[in-house]
């Protein structure tokens, strides 16, 4: 086997964590080789990459109380990881630490179709949920783009959202109830299997706590009856600008559609050339509009949105006849990151929220900002919902150009913010949005949230150096 560091105090350390996981856990849980760790040293920010000591695979909720607990005892630090989508860098392990992959903690434990919950480990993928129970006409909703890959464990950690989350909220708002496994190998039941559990909202708490209190070893969710049927609109419009402000209307209005995303050029250009999606290329911004419910109640909506879109005189509107158009509408937009990935080297996503009413605002900043920092953007986002997702392009072989997308990504944090939003949509803080926190919260209120982890971890031995800026 061939160890990580070649300093031999460190090869000493990594032996000793290795033999003392090696008494727990079956050999199949514990990867220690350098091949094999490579997989886990990066996540979905894939600019950062970290070497960990070991990685373990717990298969059930014991192995993970036995490694928290080995863990607690040797000070050793604990990297809880999912599939590893996370864009924020909130899976990239550290030096000293081993990583806990929970992927093979992935079964459907139980679902309840009366009273609408299902209890899942927290390796069973986001699409895995809906497609257990689509047969009986039910899903689960928030519905993140990696949804084909990222875990649910995963989405509590990130308090995901998803295309459809502006209608039915995001992972705070479908979850029920989960297990936790602490540092001291507690395991504490937190909710239920109904809504409004007892005491302390604990569940409030852990959600979006990205894997820095304790792991989740069972997770219980919402799941609802499927609508009758969707139909999705496709409105172009000849400025960013003026889709802004459409969306602005449309949400003002008291009308809310299921979904309400929105792409600039770039970014209607890539996904056109990716899904062959039908997206009108002479719009400079294109609205994708999606309505549910049975015929009449569609019908009903779309024409009050179609009705509003017109004012702001659209280049194209187009609403989905069949099931396939819409599929084919969905394709383009869910394979968006993958589809500037064929066009730029690298890019950085962005992820911060503003009022809706600041959108066509923001969008024209940020254009200003894209031309003085001389890198393209391409923006797609959930614009219902405010939750911007700007995806810097540059090149990482090339120095220069990685360090002004970090720049150019921090001003736009900074103009989300400033505009009455927030750091974060959906993707977490991680070591991304890290030392950007003091720009949302004060010194006291960042002090107040270490002494909660503290309580949780007093030693700081989860998921450390994320979230909270260093200095
Ligand atoms: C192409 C692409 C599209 C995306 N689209 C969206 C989107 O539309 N919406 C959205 O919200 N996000 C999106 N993401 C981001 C990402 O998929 C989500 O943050 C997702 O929830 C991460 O899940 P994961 O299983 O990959 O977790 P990981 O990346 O492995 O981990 C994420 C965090 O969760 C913690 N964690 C994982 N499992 C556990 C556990 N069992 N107990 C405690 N902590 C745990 C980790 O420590 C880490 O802090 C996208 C990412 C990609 C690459």
């Amino acid at each position: 086997m061939k160890l990580l560091d070649p300093k031999p105090e460190i090869m000493a350390r990594q032996r000793k964590i290795i033999e003392g996981l090696r008494a727990l856990l079956p050999q199949r849980a514990i990867i220690a080789d350098h091949i094999s760790l490579k997989p886990y040293e990066t996540d979905g920010l894939s600019a950062y990459r970290q070497m960990p000591l070991a990685v373990v695979l717990p298969e059930d909720e014991s192995q993970v109380v036995a490694i928290m607990k080995f863990c607690a005892a040797e000070g050793v630090r604990v990297i809880p990881r999912g599939a590893g989508t996370s864009l924020s860098g909130g899976a990239l392990p550290l030096a000293d630490a081993i990583v806990v992959g929970m992927m093979r903690m992935n079964r459907i434990l139980e679902i309840n179709y009366a009273d609408r919950y299902a209890v899942v480990q927290p390796g069973v993928t986001n699409i895995a949920i809906t497609k257990a129970v689509e047969e009986q006409k039910f899903f689960y909703a928030p519905d993140p783009s990696s949804q084909l890959a990222c875990m649910i464990g995963g989405n509590v950690a990130m308090n995901s959202g998803g295309a459809h989350c502006l209608k039915y909220g995001v992972t705070a708002n479908n979850l029920l109830g989960l297990r936790l496994v602490t540092l001291t190998g507690d395991v504490l039941e937190i909710g239920g299997k109904h809504a409004d559990a007892a005491g302390y909202d604990w569940l409030g708490l852990i959600t979006g706590s990205e894997g820095q209190l304790g792991i989740f070893s069972e997770i219980t969710v919402r799941i609802l009856a499927s609508p009758e049927g969707a139909r999705a609109m496709l409105v172009g419009f000849s400025a960013n600008e003026i889709a802004g402000a459409c969306v602005d209307a449309i949400i003002s209005s008291g009308i809310i559609p299921v979904a309400l995303e929105f792409m600039d050029r770039p970014a209607i250009h890539a996904c056109e050339a990716f899904a062959h999606a039908g997206y009108p290329l002479d719009a400079e911004a294109l609205l994708i509009i999606e309505v549910e419910g049975s015929e009449a109640e569609q019908t009903e909506m779309l024409g009050r949105i179609r009705e509003i879109c017109e004012r702001f005189h659209p280049v194209s509107l187009r609403v989905s006849e069949t099931a396939e158009e819409s599929a084919a509408i969905w394709k383009g937009r869910k394979g968006a990151f993958g589809a500037v990935g064929r066009i730029s080297p690298d890019y950085l996503c962005m992820d911060g929220t503003i009022p809706t009413s600041r959108l066509a605002e923001v969008l024209r900043r940020i254009g200003e900002m894209s031309a003085s920092y001389g890198l393209q953007v391409a923006n797609i986002f959930h614009a219902g919902d405010g939750n911007l997702h700007p995806l810097i392009m540059f090149d990482a072989n090339n120095p220069e150009s990685f360090g002004k997308a970090e720049a150019f990504g921090a001003d736009i944090l900074r103009l989300c913010v400033e505009a009455g939003g927030c750091l974060t949509g959906e993707h977490g803080v991680g070591i991304e949005k890290r030392d950007l926190m003091p720009t949302q919260f004060s010194a006291a209120e960042l002090a107040q949230m270490r002494r909660v982890k503290s309580a949780f971890d007093p030693d700081w031995l989860l998921n450390p150096a994320k979230v909270f800026p260093l200095c």
